[in-house]
């Protein structure tokens, strides 16, 4: 007599592994599958364009009825099993009926994770994971509106992408910042994201889902922090746990999941596992190929052929019509790992591949994921890639075929009709026939006469190619220092292309300008985060993290680890109140050494960072807020005392000071930026080594501008003088603005009055008042955004606030 075969779950793996077997061996058994779903084996993965309405149920059966007849399968569809007994070898259903087994299979795949939230219960909550759940939506769809779906995983993505198929509103809530986070990284995660968006699917990234409201069905999803969004439907699609309540009451091995050997075997030799369900070597599986393998490898040991399964590599697709993503292995990099960067801003590509050891360990690619397979299977054969290193990231052709050996080979290659410059459509022979006919040798020269990268600048790369090809030797590159090893944009051009093209995220600019590395490096994320804000003032949102750590904690490290504290003292003067509040807080919290600064300032040395944000509670309720001491912005207005109490004093410097003070403090600059203000000519407040200072005359106010102290000293220029103290006030803003919009990201303004030259800068300023009244105005829209109390929002508002707990505390 045969023995019995019984299979517990009829989805994609245990079905998968069945057909295997039947396959080596189709009559040793005799067969029965039990499933809970009323359907015969479908292919889960297609329930996404199922649900979007682009395929029927019919389109995605994998094994229909006449297959299980045919193959003697006795099919028990409809019916849970419920417990099994693996004393007397048989299993129980939930209709009661005991079936005995000599092999059993578990293959129960996993349930939808439910997050436990107020309202999780409610009517118009689902889960996407079976048949009943496309079809709860598609109901939905007809007579509701707003969908969210709460998570931006792949299946999360996917479901969005069906209801708003089906007409409905969506919002997706994903709690990382980045979709996909598993799978992407942030540059392609934000390509994802736009693509989404330009789909009229709203993303919230970064937040946190509190509850679930409505009476009997949902009316609304509540973020933690507040907010509130419409939703007659939520689908949960936040992560799955294998399905192993059947197998732990059985006193099976379980862990994360059913624990098996590399035979599939449970802890008991009878009972198999396979799928979603199984726990091997510590990892479980999501995605059906592993499982695949795993099916082929108990199938091979069932029939004695000594199978094993050992573990697999996996690669993710979306199947988001339109989306071309494809992700593999370990993107997170290392310090032992390099990265491969491609990207065509204009075709909307990125791919980037992570190098160890000479061999792929991961892959991103978003946009042309043609190549994919070819990346995976060198990835999965951990084959060496040295040889065609310089080539792969163009993929496969191009890599493997006679051009290899030569860099130049694509360009050389291309017809001449072939567009260089998509912008404003210039073929190679116009390029490579100006270069010729008109004895080009610059790529300013082929932009004026050709206008070839003379717009977006992202096929530069490209028309410098062709010129080295029609020039030769005689072709010199161009000696623009790039910005930083990431790009070959000078910092001009990345902040004229921001304007350009309207960039307005770390990762857009990444993307449309072809940055060389994923995510940027220390010193071009802290000028991106910086041009980003001078240049969309209240719209571009701080990127914090790209920030150096003075300025994400406010406050200067020192030596020893702990920060000083530096609280504005507006133009150097302070109170009896304040004097009590900086001695007050130093006893409390036992700061060390208090010092005065060189800004005429009080400088509190010594203090711990968890003991920041208390520090800066007492300082802000005594009325001071930050002093900037550590950021790129305005730090210090030095004031002499001026004619307030001089005998010598021509003007009130003071109240110059404080007023220059109260009008700049907060705004972000490229570098530091001090100023002083001197009552008269004696300059007791050194006003000339300032980036902006002010020197009182009888007839009013010179102003000086570019000088420096530290180690390059230089004495200011004498930008002009004024009469009036409003007048002041607008040259200073109008100076600071032009720093502002083009000053390079650490370049002090010095070094920057000498680049662009003081005669353009009078031009500008003090020649061309339409200009200045318009810089001025440009500051003063800025500052709007700017004038807000750092200390105050994480001493009151929490923000940040992990950045302060002390280290035992974190994680
Ligand atoms: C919408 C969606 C899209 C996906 N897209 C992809 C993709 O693009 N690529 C990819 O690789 N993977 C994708 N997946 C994942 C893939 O579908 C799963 O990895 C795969 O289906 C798991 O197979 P399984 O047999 O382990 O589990 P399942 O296919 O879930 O099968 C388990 C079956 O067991 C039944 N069962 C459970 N307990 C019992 C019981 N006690 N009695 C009887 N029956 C029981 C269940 O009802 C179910 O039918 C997607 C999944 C979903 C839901
Ligand atoms: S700069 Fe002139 S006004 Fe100011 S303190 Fe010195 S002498 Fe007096
Ligand atoms: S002068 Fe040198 S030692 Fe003194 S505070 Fe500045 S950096 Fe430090």
């Amino acid at each position: 007599m045969k023995k019995k075969l019984v299979v517990i779950g009829n989805g994609m793996a245990g079905m998968r592994a069945l057909e295997e077997l039947l396959d080596l061996a189709p009559n040793n058994y005799d067969v029965t599958v039990f499933g809970a779903e009323p359907h015969v084996n479908y292919n889960r993965i297609m329930l996404s364009p199922v649900l979007a309405r682009e395929q029927a149920f019919e389109d995605i059966i994998i094994n229909d009825l006449a297959w299980y007849e045919d193959n003697n399968i006795c099919l028990r569809a409809h019916e849970k099993i419920v417990a099994i007994n693996r004393s007397n070898k048989t299993i129980i259903s939930d209709q009661d009926r005991i079936t005995p087994y000599d092999i059993l299979w578990l293959a129960t795949g996993s349930d939808p994770f439910i997050i436990p939230i107020p309202g999780k219960d409610l009517k118009g909550v689902t889960t996407f994971r079976d048949m009943s759940d496309v079809t709860t939506m598609i109901d939905a769809s007809e007579t509701y509106q707003n969908a969210v779906v709460i998570g931006g995983g792949l299946l999360g993505l996917e479901a969005a992408y069906g209801l708003k198929k089906n007409g409905m509103k969506v919002t997706v809530i994903h709690l990382a910042d980045t979709l996909m986070e598993r799978q992407l990284d942030e540059a392609a995660g934000f390509l994802l994201k736009s693509e989404l968006e330009s789909r009229d699917i709203t993303i919230l990234t970064g937040a946190n889902t509190g509850a679930l409201v409505g009476k009997d069905r949902v009316e609304s999803v509540q973020l933690k922090d507040g907010t509130e969004i419409p939703a007659d439907l939520v689908v949960m699609a936040v992560g799955i746990r294998p399905n192993m309540t059947l197998a732990r009451a059985a006193g099976l091995e379980c862990n994360r999941g059913v624990v098996v050997n590399d035979h599939l075997q449970t802890s008991d030799p009878d009972i198999f596992a396979v799928g979603e369900c199984v726990e091997h070597n510590g990892l479980t599986y999501g995605l059906v190929s592993p499982l695949y393998e795993m099916g082929r490898a108990m199938a091979g040991y069932m029939v004695g052929h000594g199978s094993r399964y050992k573990g697999s590599v996996t690669s993710t697709k979306l199947k988001v019509t339109g989306v071309e993503l494809f992700s593999a292995g370990d993107f997170n990099g290392g310090p032992d790992c390099e990265d491969i960067v491609f990207r065509d801003a204009r075709r909307g590509v990125y791919k980037r591949l992570v190098i160890k050891d000479d061999r792929i360990v991961g892959a991103v690619l978003y946009g042309d994921a043609a190549d994919g397979p070819w990346y995976f299977q060198l990835m999965k054969d951990k084959d060496k890639i040295a040889d065609i290193r310089d080539y792969m990231i163009f993929g496969q052709a191009l890599a493997m075929g006679d051009n290899a050996a030569d860099p130049m080979a694509a360009v050389t290659a291309l017809p001449d009709k072939a567009e260089i410059c998509g912008c404003n459509g210039v073929c190679k022979g116009a390029i490579t026939s100006a270069i010729l006919t008109k004895g080009l040798t610059s790529l300013d020269e082929v932009r004026a006469h050709t206008k070839a990268s003379a717009s977006c600048g992202s096929c530069t790369h490209l028309v410098e190619q062709v010129m080295a090809l029609t020039l030769g030797d005689s072709y010199q590159a161009p000696t623009a220092t790039p910005m930083c090893g990431c790009t070959d944009h000078t910092h001009d051009d990345v902040r004229h292309l921001i304007l350009h093209h309207q960039l307005k995220e770390i990762p857009a600019v990444m993307q449309m300008l072809q940055w060389k590395t994923p995510n940027g490096c220390s010193k071009c994320r802290p000028a991106l985060n910086y041009y980003l804000i001078a240049a969309w003032p209240g719209e571009y949102q701080d990127d914090y993290q790209s920030r150096y750590i003075n300025e994400r904690v406010h406050a200067n490290i020192q030596k020893d680890g702990t920060y000083s504290v530096v609280p504005r003292m507006w133009g150097g003067l302070t109170t009896p109140n304040e004097l009590r509040a900086i001695a007050d807080v130093t006893d409390k919290f036992n700061i060390p050494t208090v010092k005065v600064t060189g800004g005429q300032r009080i400088d509190l040395l010594g203090v711990k960072k968890e003991d920041l944000p208390g520090v800066w509670a007492d300082l802000n309720a005594a009325g001071m807020v930050s002093g900037h001491a550590y950021g790129k912005s305005l730090r210090t207005v030095k004031t002499c005392v001026g004619q307030e109490w001089c005998r010598f004093g021509t003007q009130m410097s003071m109240g110059m000071g404080v007023d220059l003070e109260r009008m700049a403090w907060g705004s972000w600059t490229p570098h530091k930026f001090k100023m002083a203000v001197s009552g008269c000519p004696r300059n007791c407040a050194e006003a000339t080594i300032k980036d902006f200072g002010v020197v009182a005359v009888d007839s009013g106010w010179e102003l000086h501008v570019g000088g420096n102290g530290g180690m390059h000293v230089r004495a200011c220029d004498l930008l002009c003088k004024v009469t009036t103290d409003a007048e002041v006030k607008e040259y200073c803003a109008a100076f600071m603005q032009l720093y502002r919009e083009e000053g390079h990201y650490l370049e002090r303004t010095a070094p920057w009055v000498e680049r662009v030259g003081l005669d353009s800068i009078k031009q500008r300023i003090v020649e061309d008042a339409e200009n200045r009244a318009n810089l001025a105005k440009r500051f003063h829209i800025s500052q709007q955004g700017n004038q807000q109390d750092p200390w105050a929002e994480r001493a009151k508002h929490n923000v940040h606030a992990h950045e302060f707990k002390p280290l035992a505390d974190v994680g």
